[in-house]
């Protein structure tokens, strides 16, 4: 049976349990780098990827964000120059999960005209000549997760390679955006549960002035503030699923909602 929104929030929430970011982000990376090839790719390029991956054997990551900025997808400078029928690509790439590891990058890469109208996606492997790579180190967390700069040198890959349509990169990957924003927020709102949850310890474990510190009446108040803000985090998790099932996503919803729980729910300013 394959899975659903829900099933997909039920993972998120109970990798958070564990604390740590970086070990679901170096377990689920594929959760991004996949999705294009498998809502976007041909079918070939479907039956060759998909299967070992799913098994463990193999990784793909996502290769969107460069040196020269992250936000600003639109405005990417890694070229793809057509020559017969492969691609030469020239440019980098940085802050890719699972980057160094990686079998094959989805990758964004500029075929076209300035701006968003010239952004396609390229199944790039990693084997590829050309293709190099170096770890970010002195991380300040997600340890448990590589994380890359990859530079491409006039790699060659075959136009075959192309994840949808030339010049047509942009919507996938907004598209692919609502989707991992949706796991972020999930694993967001479960962090700050178990924050929750360890203040709540805590304050029964600890004393201070004779009573313990939640019989204080400020920290009852922080803790109450905590939970309502995760609530109503959780409640807005669970509309835009609801949209996502039915077939309507809000995306603007979606990245509303993810830059709300980035914000730690609020809890760790309550
Ligand atoms: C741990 C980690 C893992 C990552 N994994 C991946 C990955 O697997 N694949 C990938 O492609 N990328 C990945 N990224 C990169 C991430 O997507 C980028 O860091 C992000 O897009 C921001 O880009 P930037 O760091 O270049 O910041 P910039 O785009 O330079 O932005 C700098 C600051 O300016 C703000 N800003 C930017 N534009 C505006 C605006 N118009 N108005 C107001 N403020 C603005 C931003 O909010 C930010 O605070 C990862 C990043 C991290 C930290």
């Amino acid at each position: 049976m394959p899975g659903d929104s829900w099933h997909a929030w039920i993972v998120n929430e109970e990798l958070a349990r564990i604390g740590v970011g970086g070990v679901p982000a170096s377990l689920m990376v594929h959760g991004i780098g996949l999705p294009p090839i498998l809502n976007w790719g041909t079918e070939a390029m479907q039956a060759e990827i998909a299967p070992p991956i799913l098994r463990g054997e193999k990784w793909i990551s996502l290769g969107i964000s460069e040196p020269g900025g992250g936000s600003d997808v639109a405005n990417l400078s890694t070229t793809a120059v057509r020559d017969g029928d492969h691609y030469i690509v020239t440019g980098s790439k940085t802050y890719i999960t699972g980057g160094m590891r990686a079998n094959w990058v989805s990758t964004a890469v500029r075929t076209g005209e300035a701006g968003a109208k010239g952004v396609s996606m390229l199944l790039i492997p990693t084997d590829a000549e050309g293709f190099s790579r170096t770890p970010l180190d002195r991380k300040m967390g997600w340890w448990a997760s590589d994380t890359a700069t990859l530079y491409f040198d006039q790699v060659r890959v075959p136009v075959s390679n192309l994840i949808g349509r030339e010049n047509e990169g942009f919507r996938v990957i907004m598209t692919n955006f609502n989707n991992e924003r949706m796991g972020m927020a999930a694993a967001m709102e479960a962090f700050g549960r178990v924050c929750l949850e360890e203040s709540v310890a805590w304050a029964t474990e600890r004393s201070t002035f004779g009573k313990r510190l939640a019989d204080h009446q400020v920290i009852r108040h922080k803790i109450a503030q905590m939970k309502q803000k995760l609530n109503a985090t959780q409640a807005y998790i669970r509309l835009c699923y609801e949209s996502i099932e039915a077939g309507t996503p809000n995306p603007g919803d979606i990245a509303l909602l993810e830059s709300a729980s980035e914000r730690g729910n609020g809890v760790l300013r309550a």
